[in-house]
């Protein structure tokens, strides 16, 4: 079928996420892609700088996971998962209980980052109900985005996506994230008043509260908001001085996007609970995990099924996602990925340091292989006038860029070379030059 049939047909039939079709440009039609380039129906060549939504790990269709996934799918290729199990999800649990800090041991398989929260929010609540506490609060941080089901949009109300459901979404805690930035001189400020507000809220709603769930170091769909991994050891150590337990969602930091193989390692903090998928399979299945402490589990193990985690999905744990999970942390195994990463973040930086310089650009940001800048607007945020122009700018230099409102970000998979992230920075600074200083 060429392109423009197509599209017709997508035009048709196609609801697409996220997405405003009143006003959309036509889908790109995506016919293959290789390492960090996807090619249209058409012939283009585009440069995937956001690793297609956040999930690509190592390049499209590498190899030595397209075998692992063919492997599995000659083999084995789903099974229930409630009274069966089987290799490739023993391995990938054990792989990564040996992987994350401390005891987090316990691997709870669903299929993408909503689940994963919700599974999470759902362990630490019937854990406090099973244990006899009354523990019935959710506390989350302001501007955090957790996913789109119900659960997880109640943590994430804070990012500003879900007004249509905000009257049935339950109520949870919102406390506040400091963000930071180069060049920022009131961050202590700021995270001594955060601190206070949380010490406040523990030493009122602390007996009460069953878990405070916090996306550690980046704040991905609210923005790229970073914050110091200073501020996420002080939150840890707080709660556990009051027994609050702390859900990590890595659903985006994990999986050497910080620099680190999770953000809790770089960070130095172990969790009660962590929630991991996007770059899990390296990006190729849907698949995630929410890991719990031993004495989370050991809370629901009673001699009634009423104690037990009533909660599971068709395709939990499947074969083909656990065996593309374990092929990619294979090639984490390989120092050659380490050295990308490195070289993506140093890169980053030289760039990044350049580009803050221009008028109109603000709040220059880095993490690991996740940089960041807001551009001036007359309007911030998810809905700022600039972003369809942003992104139109950006498609007509071949790169797949796709800003979150005024924030310009590059997220890129780790085979990208030199050369095709340098692409992108000198294009980011184009757009500093054209839509920065406030013109629409
Ligand atoms: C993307 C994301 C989710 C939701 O994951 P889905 O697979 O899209 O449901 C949850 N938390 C964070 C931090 C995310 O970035």
């Amino acid at each position: 079928m060429n392109g423009s049939s197509l599209r017709d047909l997508d035009r048709a039939h196609v609801w697409h996420p996220f997405t405003q079709a009143a006003t959309a440009p036509d889908p790109l039609v995506i016919r293959q892609a290789r390492g960090s380039r996807l090619e249209t129906q058409d012939g283009r060549v585009l440069l995937d700088l956001i690793s297609s939504w956040w999930v690509n790990v190592h390049g499209h269709a590498h190899p030595a996971l397209a075998h692992a996934i063919a492997r599995q799918a000659q083999t084995l290729e789903q099974v229930i998962f409630a009274g069966c199990t089987h290799e490739p999800a023993v391995r990938l649990a054990a792989r990564l209980a040996g992987l994350l800090p401390g005891d987090l041991q316990r691997v709870f398989f669903s299929d993408n980052g909503s689940t994963a929260v919700e599974v999470a929010l759902k362990m630490v609540l019937q854990a406090a109900r099973n244990r006899g506490q009354l523990r019935r609060r959710i506390a989350a941080c302001a501007g955090g985005y957790h996913g789109d089901t119900f659960g997880a949009m109640a943590a994430g109300r804070g990012s500003g996506f879900f007004s249509a459901f905000h009257p049935w979404l339950f109520d949870v805690d919102m406390l506040p994230f400091p963000a930071t930035w180069h060049g920022d001189e009131q961050v202590l400020n700021r995270e001594a008043r955060a601190l206070a507000v949380l010490d406040d809220y523990l030493a009122t709603w602390g007996g009460d509260c069953a878990g405070l769930i916090v996306e550690p170091l980046i704040q991905g769909a609210g923005g790229m908001r970073m914050c110091r991994p200073e501020f996420l050891r002080a939150l840890a150590q707080r709660l556990q001085a009051c027994g609050v337990p702390l859900i990590l969602d890595e659903v985006m930091t994990g999986f050497g996007r910080t620099g680190h193989l999770f953000a809790c390692l770089a960070a130095g903090v172990t969790p009660d609970v962590i929630c991991l998928s996007k770059g899990l399979t390296g990006g190729f299945l849907p698949l995630s995990v929410t890991v719990c402490r031993p004495w989370v589990y050991e809370a629901f193990l009673q001699d009634s099924f009423d104690f037990a985690l009533a909660h599971g999905h068709s395709f939990t744990a499947n074969p083909l996602g656990c065996a593309a999970a374990l092929a990619s942390l294979d090639l984490f195994d390989d120092p050659g990925v380490w050295e990308h990463i490195a070289t993506i973040a140093a890169l980053h930086a030289q760039r990044l340091q350049e580009v803050a310089t221009l008028p109109g650009v603000r709040r220059p940001r880095q993490c690991g292989t996740v940089a960041a800048l807001d551009l001036e607007a007359g309007r911030e945020g998810y809905d700022s006038e600039l972003a369809p122009a942003l992104k139109s700018f950006f498609l007509e230099r071949n790169l797949l860029l796709r800003p979150l409102g005024n924030t310009l970000y590059l997220l890129p998979p780790y085979c990208v070379t030199a050369e095709e992230l340098h692409q992108g920075w000198d294009a980011v600074a184009e757009a500093a030059r054209v839509f920065g200083g406030g013109r629409a």
